[in-house]
């Protein structure tokens, strides 16, 4: 099916430039079809949003995509590689980064550490620590710390570095998990609900530093958000899914009138 296609029945495929490719991906929990043959692309460079009711399975299919479920069948391709079955941090140094609802293991750390725990991946557990002189880790430390303090001004939470991770607020924190993730310089980064539950000042602050983070640097965003207002600002590709399966794709605007989707939500309710 081509870009062009304007049934919107499923996802649109072989796009040009896909940076994420899902093929026919499936996941069972005992009797639950939670991904029932999802495939879909990601466009390189672009911001896509997934919605879909509540349990329809679209943080599963960010752990599938991103190596923390095991499909059961299908595959993912990310920058012309295929990771079907792989390490999340091996997934990682391919290019593709999640964030969860809520960062984990981050509780006795500062906000400086907690950003260079970030960055881990970056080194790479392939390289084992033998071959590392003293210098090199050294040099890989101090550009951490500098890529750390930039990310946390671009931010704007450079202020609370040496503050606990637990005395953030709700919002502060997902701040810093979206700092964090760019550490690891993913070309895709996989945002799970990165607006759920926060001020709507902040919700817009969010809304334009990815919008900055993609079209200045470049990033290339999958976002899911039930906020439809903020992925119709900033989203140009929708995917809807429902039940486990893509029920369509478009842009913003065709999707939230669609009668499929209005039904499913209200069917979902
Ligand atoms: P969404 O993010 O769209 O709200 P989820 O992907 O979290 O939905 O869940 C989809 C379905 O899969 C739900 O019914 C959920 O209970 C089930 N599910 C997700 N992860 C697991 C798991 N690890 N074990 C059992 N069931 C799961
Ligand atoms: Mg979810």
């Amino acid at each position: 099916m081509s870009s062009y296609d304007l049934t919107y029945d499923g996802a649109h495929l072989n796009k040009e430039n896909a940076v994420l490719e899902v093929r026919n991906i499936k996941k069972s929990f005992g009797g639950l079809v939670a991904a029932d043959d999802v495939s879909l692309d990601v466009e390189s460079g672009t911001i896509t949003g997934i919605i879909g009711p509540n349990g329809a399975g679209k943080s599963t299919l960010f752990n599938l995509i991103s190596g923390f479920y095991e499909p059961d069948a299908g595959s993912v391709v990310v920058n012309g590689t295929e990771v079907t079955g792989r390490q999340p941090n091996q997934i990682v140094q391919e290019g593709l980064l999640r964030t969860f609802q809520t960062p984990r293991r981050l509780e006795s750390m500062t906000v400086r550490e907690a950003m260079l725990t970030g960055a881990q991946s970056q080194l790479g557990e392939s390289i084992p620590q033998l071959f590392l002189s003293g210098s090199d880790v050294t040099e890989q430390e101090r550009e951490n710390l500098h890529r750390a303090s930039e990310l946390l001004d671009f931010f704007e939470i450079d202020h609370l570095a040496n503050e606990p991770t637990t005395s953030l607020s709700g919002g502060q924190m997902k701040l810093l998990a979206l700092a964090r993730a760019l550490m690891a310089e993913p070309d895709v980064l996989l945002l799970d609900e990165p607006v759920a539950g926060i001020n709507p000042v902040l919700v817009n602050e969010i809304a334009s530093f990815i919008r900055e983070l993609n079209e200045e640097q470049g990033y290339t965003f999958f976002i899911i958000e039930h906020d439809i207002d903020f992925l119709m600002e900033l989203a140009e590709d929708v995917i809807v899914l429902n039940r486990g399966r893509v029920l369509l794709e478009g842009n913003p605007r065709t999707v939230q009138s669609d009668e499929r989707v209005i039904e499913a939500y209200l069917g979902g309710a």
